[in-house]
């Protein structure tokens, strides 16, 4: 047995190993691919070189699934080949290994590493190049070939200062996958952390969501104390909602997986269920076997949890068919230890120690020395409740060398630690506030955006306002014009009336000479009482007729009231004006020629006075006046008649 009470970071690690859930999450650390793409092989489009170059570009920026357009990015890369298109070749070779590693086809991967890792032309493309050392980095470590891995990842840490910041993020991604896979949590934590500032410096969003899940993992992880366990959820919901922007289907289940885990190493079990089944569902979309395996063994662990030991049953049993036939022994042996904790629950203690036989004799399948630990402690129960004493005093023995193994490899010299534990703090600090940046720039962006709406929406409504206010002025101004022309206006003969007339005659008056007339109608009344009203007015409209065409265009006259004008002329000359008159009288009488009802011999004529402006008289009332005068000698003097100065 170990001192548990002396030594406290075996005991510890004792308690992680024990947690059932750290093994799950250990599974996950591994690549999660063997999957085939679901989409027809038949439907492929020829290519040309642009649509190769959109397919590689979508494809690389993660807006297309890797293993969804399988099909389609080996036809890029062989058909590139074919054409010559030698960078375009090395883009789809490079997207070619990534697909392959996500496939799980590690063998295929070797050899098209080889082929092409010392291409020279390859070579000179510094971030294409790096795609291959990353996908050559997750090959060696998945391969537990350990000493090339460590030498790689060396050389790759050592170019880091060279880099620019997208040859840097790539790089980063390979280290904290190495890092994970080889334990050195802080390391993850540290390089993840610097890839996650750089990616979020380069918009790039599945690099982003690739270290928001690579940090989750490591703290989950490193979860000795409730911190850890908030950063953990913290930074896999990251994960969660970054992948869900992208259109990678394995990614966004591996996030949703983590965060499940996450939840489920702290006893949530309901978030738990709610991630892992969105899990499993992407891990179907992408017709990810290990994936779904992988789901499926969390699932069954919490109904196992929950004491839902027929359920549990039914699942683990399924889900050790699964692994067994895709060759995931990792999961395959976990389902099985499982299998024999149900059992022991349910008291079929034989059946639970022929399971557990069964793991033991296949227990160099396991890939980590913690989950070999992990399993032995489990068998050492069981073997004491069934009083094997030998089998447990054997258990426990390989465990603590098992125990001490991984304690090796994850351990980190406590100064070392520190220091990688201040750099992490430190780097937290920075992506917080990038965050913060950005979400205030996101914020100050919409509401620039919102302000030119206001602003654009202000200026048309000004604008209509505007020209709704010009229609309104200028329809007033039309109406003020037909109203002024209106209250100047005499209706029955649409000519000047007396206020009209008398406007005007100020209006000349003022500028120059002129003559003013008043002509009244002779024995109108008469006119009226023999032959009606009506036809008095026929004859005030034929009189304005004929004053309209006697007059010339500078001459004006207006209604001064009953059959009285007042004539504003634009001469002074007696003879013009006396010819004027001439031409009125005769107009006159051809016009009312026309009225039917007035009996040829009806000769209507008309008297009138006339005053010349001169240097004395100048005043429109003394000209009327005067006017008026000479009006009334006309009358006197027998009427049909003008009278001037
Ligand atoms: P005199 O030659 O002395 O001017 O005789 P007269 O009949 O014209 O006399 P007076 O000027 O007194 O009569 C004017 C008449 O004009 C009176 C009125 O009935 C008539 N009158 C005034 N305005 C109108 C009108 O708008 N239409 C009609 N039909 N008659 C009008
Ligand atoms: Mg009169
Ligand atoms: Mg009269």
């Amino acid at each position: 047995m170990i001192n548990k009470r002396n030594n406290t970071h075996i005991k510890i690690l004792i308690e992680r190993v024990w947690s059932p859930f750290v093994f799950a999450l250990f599974l996950l650390l591994s690549p999660l691919a063997f999957a085939q793409s679901t989409e027809p092989n038949g439907s492929l489009k020829p290519l040309n070189y642009e649509n190769t170059q959109t397919l590689i570009n979508n494809i690389r920026a993660n807006k297309l699934d890797y293993l969804l357009n399988a099909n389609k990015l080996v036809h890029a890369f062989k058909n590139s080949e074919e054409q010559n298109w030698s960078e375009l070749h090395l883009q789809a070779a490079a997207l070619y290994a990534e697909l392959l590693f996500r496939q799980e086809e590690f063998e295929a991967l070797n050899i098209h590493l080889t082929k092409y890792l010392n291409n020279q032309q390859l070579i000179k493309q510094k971030d294409l190049h790096l795609l291959f050392l990353e996908a050559q980095l997750k090959y060696l470590s998945q391969s537990e070939k350990l000493t090339q891995a460590k030498e790689l990842a060396t050389r790759l840490e050592n170019q880091i200062p060279q880099l620019l910041a997208k040859e840097k993020i790539i790089t980063l991604r390979a280290l904290a996958y190495y890092y994970t896979d080889t334990d050195a949590l802080r390391k993850t934590l540290s390089a993840a952390l610097t890839g996650l500032e750089l990616s979020i410096k380069n918009n790039d969003i599945a690099s982003q969501g690739y270290f928001y899940r690579k940090i989750a993992d490591a703290y989950n992880y490193l979860n000795d104390n409730k911190k850890h366990n908030d950063k953990a959820i913290y930074y896999a919901k990251k994960a969660v909602t970054t992948f869900e922007k992208t259109n990678d289907g394995l990614f966004t289940a591996k996030a949703h997986w983590s965060l499940g885990n996450v939840f489920l190493e702290i006893s949530d079990t309901k978030n738990a269920l709610v991630y892992l089944n969105k899990a499993l569902q992407y891990f179907k979309k992408v017709n990810m076997k290990k994936g779904l395996a992988f789901a499926q063994y969390s699932i069954a662990n919490i109904q196992y949890q929950q004491a839902n030991y027929t359920t549990a049953l039914t699942l683990v049993k399924e889900n050790i068919e699964l692994a067994r036939s895709a060759n995931i022994h990792d999961m395959h042996l976990a389902s099985l230890i499982l299998l024999a904790d149900i059992y022991i629950k349910q008291n079929r203690l034989d059946d639970a120690n022929t399971v557990n036989n069964d793991v033991y004799s296949n227990m160099d399948k396991f890939s980590r020395s913690i989950y070999k630990a992990q399993f032995l402690a489990k068998r050492y129960e069981l073997k004491r409740k069934l009083n094997l004493t030998e089998d447990a005093f054997e258990a426990i023995e390989n465990k603590l060398i098992y125990t001490i193994k991984h304690y090796e490899a994850t351990s980190e010299s406590n100064i070392k630690t520190l220091q990688i534990k201040f750099e992490v703090k430190e780097k937290e600090d920075k992506i917080l506030q990038l965050e913060y940046e950005k979400d205030i720039n996101k914020l100050r962006a919409t509401e620039e955006h919102q302000q030119k709406i206001i602003w654009r929406l202000s200026a048309s409504i000004a604008f209509i306002i505007v020209i709704v206010t010009l229609f309104l002025f200028y329809r007033q101004a039309l109406q003020r014009k037909k109203y002024r022309s209106i209250a100047f206006t005499d209706f029955l003969t649409n000519s000047l009336n007396r206020r009209g007339i008398m406007k005007q005659a100020k209006l000349i008056l003022n500028r120059q000479k002129a003559t003013i007339a008043i002509i009244d109608l002779d024995y109108f009344k008469q006119i009226n009482d023999k032959f009606g009203h009506d036809i008095g007015d026929l004859v005030l409209i034929k009189f304005a007729q004929a004053a309209k065409d006697a007059l010339t265009n500078a001459d004006l006259f207006g209604r001064y009231g009953g059959e009285e004008w007042l004539f504003v002329l634009n001469t002074t000359d007696e003879n013009i004006i006396k010819k004027l008159f001439e031409k009125l009288n005769f107009k006159l009488a051809e016009y009312c020629n026309d009225i039917q009802a007035l009996p040829k011999n009806e000769v209507v004529t008309f008297s009138a006075g006339v005053a010349i402006s001169n240097n004395k008289n100048n005043s429109l009332d003394e000209l009327i006046k005067l006017a008026d005068l000479k009006l009334y000698k006309a009358k006197q003097n027998g009427r049909n008649q003008i009278v001037i100065d």
